[in-house]
């Protein structure tokens, strides 16, 4: 039997307004965070993380609702009595400290100075692999270097709990990619609490135990990464992480697990139902790229469409195709480079029903998507 997990933070019916009567930044939150493990909130620019992460750091109040950290309510204690180390994307350094003292200063904050100090120095050095630099000025270190010390200055402490905001925001790709694996060894090794904000779904689903999707300061759905990618709560879940080809529809019948589903041009297809979608609601089929196959399906299994190659890019590993639906939508196929498709060739597509998943219509907005391209 696993132990039952130990709740750290929990949030309950929280709610931020930034001008009373306005728009709530953050709505109806209901979120725990268990000890040691690395949960991430995912979602576009404006969909409430931040103000998240600043009411449990204590930066911002909660207009309703409450937080608490180990059963404690968090409401009158202020930031420094938290013990939460943050990280954020432009959390600058002190530029006239060398290194080695800006990680000595949450230490002597906390009246740790001399010898246990020094030791707590070298050892957080040592952890994010910057050995041999504490002598430096931040200005001397490359970015990623810089992020490391961040990083170091908000663990030194040994708080119950990291808060990192973007933290590789700034960063090019391969070094994103290289911190993203250094942050996840040291949160291993030392057991440690995260709670994790990005809105690069690529980087939640590499990172995370588990992912809160927000959306318009709503939690959309909490879950692994698998759970997640998988098996979508909702339209907007299903567009956001991941790739997905969105397919509007109308329901024409529901047989259980399962319903029927008419596209704008007559085809019909079987898809997954989920909630209570019922014959006549329009929806939204999703189909992700790689569950789409080309050529001759099993007909017992798939859904079968005739298409016409409209794109096709070259990616290297695989090419990518956009099929063009007759009666118009389309659909983007990922298939081997070596396929032998060209383009404007007629291409037969099908997928497996439990693979398509019919979502309400309802639900998904352009605002919602955020800054999303
Ligand atoms: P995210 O981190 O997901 O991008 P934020 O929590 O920063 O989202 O913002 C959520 C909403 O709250 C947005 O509409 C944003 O404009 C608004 N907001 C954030 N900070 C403030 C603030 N200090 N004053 C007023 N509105 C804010
Ligand atoms: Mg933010």
């Amino acid at each position: 039997m696993t132990p039952r997990a130990e709740t750290l933070v929990e949030f309950r019916g929280v709610e931020k307004r930034y001008a009373a009567g306005g728009r709530a930044a953050v709505t109806r939150l209901d979120l725990t965070v268990e000890r040691g493990e690395f949960l991430t909130l995912l979602g576009p620019s404006g969909s409430g993380k931040t103000t998240t992460l600043m009411m449990l750091a204590g930066f911002e109040a909660p207009s309703a609702g409450e937080i608490r950290l180990n059963g404690q309510s968090l409401a009158n204690r202020p930031p420094y009595r938290r013990n939460m180390g943050v990280v954020f994307q432009n959390y600058a350094l002190f530029p006239h400290m060398s290194v080695a003292e800006n990680l000595a200063f949450p230490l002597g904050v906390r009246g740790i100075r001399g010898a246990d100090a020094k030791a707590k120095v070298e050892t957080a050095l040592t952890l994010v692999r910057l050995d041999g630099l504490g002598h430096r000025r931040p200005d001397a270190l490359s970015g990623g270097q810089r992020q490391r010390v961040a990083l170091a200055r908000a663990l030194i402490f040994e708080p119950d709990l990291v808060l990192m905001d973007e933290p590789l925001g700034a960063l090019d790709r391969q070094l994103r990619e290289h911190l993203q694996s250094e942050i996840k060894r040291i949160q291993r090794a030392l057991g440690l609490t995260v709670l994790y904000v990005t809105h690069d779904q690529s980087e939640a689903l590499t990172l995370s135990d588990r992912i809160a999707v927000f959306a318009d300061g709503a939690v959309q759905q909490v879950g692994s990464p698998e759970q997640i990618y998988e098996y979508p709560a909702n339209a907007f879940v299903a567009g956001f992480v991941g790739e997905n080809n969105m397919l509007a529809g109308t329901v024409v019948a529901r047989q259980d697990e399962q319903c029927t589903i008419r596209l704008p041009g007559g085809q019909v297809v079987q898809a997954t139902a989920t909630g209570m979608i019922a014959a006549g609601d329009d929806v939204i089929a999703a189909i992700r790229p790689e569950h789409v196959e080309t050529g001759a399906c099993h007909p017992a299994h798939c859904n079968m469409l005739d298409t016409r190659v409209d794109e096709l890019v070259y990616h290297g590993d695989h090419s990518r195709i956009r099929a063009g639906l007759d009666g118009g939508g389309s659909l983007v196929i990922r298939t081997p480079s070596q396929s032998g498709i060209a383009l404007s060739d007629r291409l037969p597509v099908g997928w497996c029903a439990d693979r398509c998943f019919a979502f309400p219509a309802a639900g998904i907005t352009d605002a919602s998507m955020g800054d999303r391209p």
